[in-house]
């Protein structure tokens, strides 16, 4: 489905004060994965293609929110139902529906926002709820509540703009907690729709949760190493040399059984080794059938296993060791190709290279070699 989000004004609501964070920070600038809720957040709302952004904020010191560009600001309410009610009378933008979301919620997903906007525009629902069920035991005082009716609502939330705000301006509620209260408080007079969606959509409100959310993507990072080192021999012509995947003009030669290239060979073994899954020589032995053999064969089958166990590629830090061939001038054609072999961003890939100072068989430009440590994390 391609999104016309352009119709579709986004609310994010960054204006809490994390009174039940107990940290001095504020949690919004806390990280997750290395980056902070509210840029997590404002990442994805761009991915998404949404082009009339709101961000209602308080007085977020450091926020870095500059690096957005074109994100419309504006200066929160008291409460959470003053702030949304400030965002819809203030913003400059006009649109006919309106997506309003809580930045204190990381774990975005694509496929929620999707089905939403279906929701308003296709099905023309007034209202759009996100909700989970509740899997635990639910009691009130000593007593079970059946928790089969019981729905636990989320953001992010979609609605008809012009409904949205007449409510908010007429409502007199000053600790509404989420937006779709206000609809369902006029169920009579409204299109309603609840969405069963059972993706983790956690809110951070206490600290442990976000610690505890960070441990888990931890724990599932994995790391290798891998090195490779080849043969070369100095020419009169011009060679073609594999490196990285692209390829290469020097008077220099390498030698290998299969096409050479030290880098894929390095990178092969560094994710094999993530993998706890022996080198490239226990897969592709030195035999007739690997003669010559393109090394993109090598590093898609390591990419295969790496596939199969659900892991994708954080980060690739290479470091290439020759006197000849230099690296740098050919440098953008290598982090190219090795950006589309990996499918991976040119931000995570690191490339340095450096030379022997003349000292041992690479120094004497005998020979060239490669160290590759890959970061791998759940895909
Ligand atoms: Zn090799």
């Amino acid at each position: 489905m391609t999104l016309n989000n352009s119709k579709i004004h986004f609310i994010l609501l960054a204006g809490g004060n994390s009174l039940r964070f107990s940290s001095n920070t504020n949690k919004l600038l806390v990280k997750f994965k290395n980056k902070n809720l509210l840029v997590h957040n404002i990442e994805f709302i761009k991915e998404l293609k949404f082009k009339k952004i709101t961000l209602i904020i308080n007085k977020l010191k450091n926020t870095n929110i500059n690096i957005f560009g074109d994100l419309e600001v504006i200066k929160g309410g008291k409460t959470r139902s003053d702030s949304v009610k400030i965002a819809l009378n203030k913003s400059k933008f006009k649109s006919k529906y309106v997506i309003i979301h809580d930045a204190a919620r990381p774990l975005n997903s694509q496929k929620l926002i999707k089905n939403i906007i279906k929701n308003l525009l296709e099905k023309n629902y007034d209202c759009v709820v996100p909700y989970t069920k509740c899997s635990d035991t639910a009691i009130f005082g000593h007593n079970n509540i059946d928790r089969e009716k019981l729905k636990l609502v989320k953001t992010p939330q979609g609605f008809i703009k012009n409904k949205i705000s007449l409510l908010h301006n007429k409502n007199k509620i000053k600790l509404l907690t989420d937006d779709s209260q206000l609809f369902r408080n006029e169920k009579s007079k409204f299109k309603i729709k609840y969405l069963l969606n059972n993706e983790i959509n956690l809110k951070i409100t206490y600290k442990d949760e976000l610690v505890s959310l960070n441990k888990l993507v931890e724990m599932n990072t994995l790391v290798g190493i891998g090195y490779d080192i080849h043969r070369i021999i100095k020419t009169n012509k011009n060679n073609l040399l594999k490196l990285g995947g692209a390829k290469i003009r020097s008077k220099v030669k390498v030698i290998s059984h299969s096409d050479g290239d030290v880098i894929l060979h390095a990178i092969t073994d560094s994710i094999l080794g993530a993998l706890s899954q022996r080198d490239i020589g226990t897969y592709f032995p030195n035999n007739k059938k690997n003669l010559n053999r393109n090394s993109i064969d090598f590093l898609n089958y390591a990419l295969n296993k790496m596939n199969l166990k659900k892991k994708m590629i954080n980060n690739i830090d290479l470091m290439i060791v020759s006197e000849e061939p230099k690296i740098n001038p050919h440098f953008k054609k290598i982090l190219e190709s090795i950006s589309k072999k990996l499918n991976i961003n040119k931000n995570s890939i690191s490339i340095k290279a450096t030379t022997n100072e003349k000292s041992g068989l690479i120094g004497s430009g005998d020979f060239i070699a490669c160290w590759s440590n890959v970061s791998l994390r759940e895909n």
